[in-house]
């Protein structure tokens, strides 16, 4: 019986829509387990452009970290484009919260539901052993935040360089968060690197060795990115925990996301040291359908999963959402985007309903 206060962060596009079941679904849990859950609606993205004239209101930052977890739908619109100045463009709101709560690492938690083993782009033999890869990216460092450089040769034309730099400090913080996760799952760690080329990795190699020996329960490996983007699609149920730098795990997590067939069911959380968690399902606002009920919300219902489990400590809470949103879809349950030909095709309100229902 606890007492939780959740920034709200609805966005744009499908964001309102999706964030709605994603609330009923927390009051929802809150009933059931005797929680009292307070909600504080902040604005953020195109949305807020069009109320203050910029994306990211002053404030935005400090209203969230008053909070225990932040919940976001998705920001974005073709609307407020590369063609606006910086402040009004809602991306850049998005890289603005992540570096002010100091969210160093991205969970994205890969799993293929077992009543949509089908919409696995892979042989049925490999799907059939099941996957649940928890990658966890580290978010605010590496060659996306090094130094750039584009410059003029005598002799080459335009020559450009993009630093890759990353410190012990900044290497042990996500290792950390790994084998910890990897504790409260099936105690193996796969750390990517590609030490065979880069001293970076061999750096970063050799603190996660460190790490491992604090963590003799964990069955640590070592495995070359190029190695790790093969295995995922040869046997991805042989990977638990995956720990890698920011751009190894930009393409891995895709690559992960996509073996499961459907981008509108995937979770994700970003962890800070002690800012409170952001939760937000992967896709964006999907422009396209909103406001019309045709969005999937289990994403972002997966993520407030994530959210009872790893901002709350809340396992139980967190098993039981999963539990309601696996029963829907064992049900029949579908929204369009998971929908084959000549399946019935709820909507996002209703697919919400019958997940509470559920619970
Ligand atoms: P998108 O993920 O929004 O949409 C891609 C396709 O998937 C579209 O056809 C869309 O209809 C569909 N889709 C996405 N989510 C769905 C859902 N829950 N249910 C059903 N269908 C769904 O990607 P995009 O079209 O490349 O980007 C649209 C906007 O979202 C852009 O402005 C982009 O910058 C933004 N974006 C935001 C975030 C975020 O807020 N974290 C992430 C990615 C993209």
């Amino acid at each position: 019986m606890g007492s939780y206060k959740i920034a709200v962060i609805r966005g744009d596009g499908i964001g309102p829509e999706i964030v709605n079941e994603a609330l009923k679904v927390i009051e929802k849990v809150g009933e059931r387990f005797h929680h009292t859950i307070t909600f504080v609606d902040v604005d953020m993205g195109g949305n807020a452009t069009d109320k203050y004239g910029v994306s990211y209101p002053a404030g935005t930052a400090e209203t969230c970290k008053a909070c225990d977890a932040v919940l976001l739908g998705a920001v974005g619109d073709p609307k407020w484009g590369p063609d606006r100045p910086a402040e009004q463009r809602p991306e850049t709101a998005l890289l603005a919260i992540r570096k002010d709560l100091g969210l160093f690492a991205n969970l994205r938690h890969a799993t293929l539901r077992p009543a949509l083993i089908d919409a696995c782009p892979l042989k049925n033999e490999i799907a059939a052993k099941g996957m649940d890869v928890m990658m966890v990216r580290e978010l605010i460092g590496g060659i996306y935040f090094g130094k750039r450089e584009r410059y003029e040769t005598e002799d080459r034309g335009v020559e450009c360089t993009d630093l890759m730099a990353y410190s012990e400090m900044e290497i042990e913080r996500i290792g950390r968060q790994a084998f910890e996760l990897a504790m409260k799952r099936q105690k193996k760690v796969s750390s990517v690197d590609k030490a065979n080329v880069l001293e970076t990795s061999r750096l970063w190699r050799s603190v996660m060795h460190r790490l491992a020996q604090e963590y003799p329960e964990v069955d640590y490996e070592d495995i070359l990115v190029d190695n790790t983007a093969m295995q995922l699609v040869r046997d991805p149920s042989q990977f638990d925990v995956v720990v890698t730098e920011n751009m190894f795990g930009d393409i891995l997590s895709d690559e992960a996301s996509m073996i499961t067939g459907s981008l509108g069911l995937l979770p994700s959380a970003s962890i800070g040291a002690t800012a409170p968690g952001l939760y937000e399902p992967i896709h964006g606002s999907a422009p396209d359908i909103a406001g019309q009920d045709k969005a999937n919300p289990i994403a972002t219902i997966l993520s407030v999963a994530m959210m009872f489990k790893y901002s709350f400590d809340l396992p139980e809470e967190a098993a039981a959402i999963e539990a309601a949103v696996d029963k829907a879809l064992a049900d029949g349950w579908r929204t369009a985007d998971i929908a084959k030909a000549g399946e019935t095709v709820i909507g996002c309100k209703q697919m919400g309903d019958i997940i509470c229902a559920n619970l």
